[in-house]
């Protein structure tokens, strides 16, 4: 029987916070009330962050490596995890533990009360610049004025997702897809959780 859970997760060059990552899912995977998968994805690492992807999966198979052929970027990595996650619902996080991983259990609860597309929303950005905060206030004001379909000003690619909503999502024939814009695009029944988004380790 497959995972209940899927994390797909993008990595590059992230040496030093793998190992943390990985302590930090240990109690979360416990903590989730079905079997878990967490697909790394090496997006063209260049620092050894693939060895130590390997050496994750062998101690714990729970842990699955995609390995790109080269860096594709953020958005391409984590649809390539998406293409290979089995679970029943999917959640979607950076490894510099910017999305703290006990979010998680806050995300699968909203799903298990039906919810296909669990957001989660940044409440405070910590170690962020102002140029930085400022420019993506910009960008999520720009989108929303072209485009019809809501892009949740605060969540970044940090959500939770159906695997109904997930293959619809899969269906969609875009190869580049900005994966905030297209998640909304498909529908499906969502709603938001808030948290602090923490400086990158
Ligand atoms: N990442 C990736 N490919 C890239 C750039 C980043 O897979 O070309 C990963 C990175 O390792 C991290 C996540 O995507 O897990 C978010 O990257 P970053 O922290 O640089 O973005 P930010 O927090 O500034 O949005
Ligand atoms: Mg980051």
């Amino acid at each position: 029987m497959g995972p209940e859970y899927s994390f797909v997760i993008p990595v590059l060059n992230e040496r030093e916070t793998l190992p943390e990552l990985a302590r930090r899912l240990e109690p979360i995977l416990l903590a989730l009330d079905g079997a878990c998968e967490v697909v790394l994805v090496d997006d063209g690492s260049t620092d050894g962050s693939f060895e130590i992807m390997r050496s994750l999966h062998e101690a714990d198979p729970r842990f699955v490596v995609v390995r790109l052929s080269r860096n594709f970027g953020h958005q391409v990595a984590i649809t390539a995890g998406l293409e290979h996650a089995t679970g029943n619902a999917v959640i979607i996080m950076d490894a510099d533990l910017q999305d703290p991983p006990e979010v998680v259990t806050a995300l699968a609860a909203k799903w298990r009360e039906g919810y296909d597309v669990v957001y989660a929303v940044r409440s405070e950005r910590s170690g962020e610049s102002r140029v930085k905060l400022a420019t993506a206030r910009w960008f999520y004001r720009l989108m929303g004025r072209m485009s019809d379909v809501d892009i949740p000003a605060d969540a970044g690619d940090f959500r939770l997702l159906s695997r109904a909503s997930l293959d619809a999502l899969l269906a969609l024939p875009e190869a580049h897809r900005f994966l905030r814009g297209v998640v909304g695009w498909v529908g499906f029944k969502s709603v938001d959780v808030p948290y602090d988004r923490h400086a990158r380790v």
